[in-house]
């Protein structure tokens, strides 16, 4: 079985607990205007791997996995890649190795995968319907009942907020953020904000994409009040 990733690297504490091995996987359904990761989103492209020469990597490098950590499968999204990412976190989940996945929320059977991953981060870009469509090209729905068990079901989750100025960060939608996540029976759920930064402008401008964030920057006092809509909610806030 094979696996398509367009990127790997080790990080430190940043995408999961201590250091990991990070498969970014090719390919996504949505089309954020902010993505930091343009060259990922075609299905095609990339390199593409055996999922077992993958593990003997992984299994290589296990000295590696140093304060916690281990592999964190990214993308792109990687659920677009179903098989061959259950067959790998199922492999890595028997070798005791810690799993940690980044998902947009788009897979239907994303739950399937719950009991195969240590820490699952998972994405949400905007409550309301209408705006979530237009701004991701993907309908919300499937991703409200991903967020809902995520948070109900999974021992721990990180819920990622990334944050726009001009497109998901106005009081009244933070406001709706906040109260969805808090109407939702919890059980170890951190919010994480993920404030707009202009890592990926470069690279759609090489790609020949046109890059359409304008301002999208949101200022340090925004930031404070953010922070404060959410734990006024009773939501526990990572500090970014
Ligand atoms: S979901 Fe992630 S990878 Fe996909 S377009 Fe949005 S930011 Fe990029």
């Amino acid at each position: 079985m094979n696996i398509r990733y367009f990127q790997k690297g080790f990080n430190f504490s940043q995408d999961g607990p201590g250091n990991r091995l990070v498969y970014h996987l090719q390919g996504c359904a949505m089309r954020c205007p902010w993505c930091a990761n343009p060259e990922g989103l075609a299905p095609e492209g990339g390199k593409l791997a055996d999922v077992n020469a993958l593990l003997d990597e992984v299994d290589r490098s296990r000295s590696m996995f140093f304060d916690g950590g281990g592999v964190t499968f990214t993308g792109g999204e990687p659920t677009l890649q179903f098989e061959a990412l259950q067959y790998a976190l199922q492999a890595l989940h028997e070798l005791g190795i810690n799993t940690a996945i980044e998902t947009n929320g788009t897979h239907s059977h994303l739950s399937d995968l719950f009991p195969l991953i240590d820490h699952l981060m998972i994405d949400y870009k905007q409550p309301f319907p209408r705006e979530h469509r237009e701004i991701t090209g993907f309908p919300l729905e499937t991703v409200l009942n991903n967020l809902r068990r995520a948070c109900a079901e999974h021992p721990h989750v990180v819920v990622h907020i990334p944050l726009v100025n001009g497109y998901n960060a106005s009081p009244e939608t933070i406001d709706a953020f906040a109260k969805t996540l808090a109407s939702f029976p919890r059980r170890n759920v951190y919010v994480e904000p993920l404030w707009y930064h202009e890592y990926g402008k470069e690279k759609w401008e090489r790609l020949h994409m046109p890059y359409t964030v304008k301002n999208g920057f949101i200022p340090d006092k925004r930031k404070r009040e953010i922070r404060d809509a959410f734990k006024a909610h009773g939501l526990n806030v990572i500090r970014t």
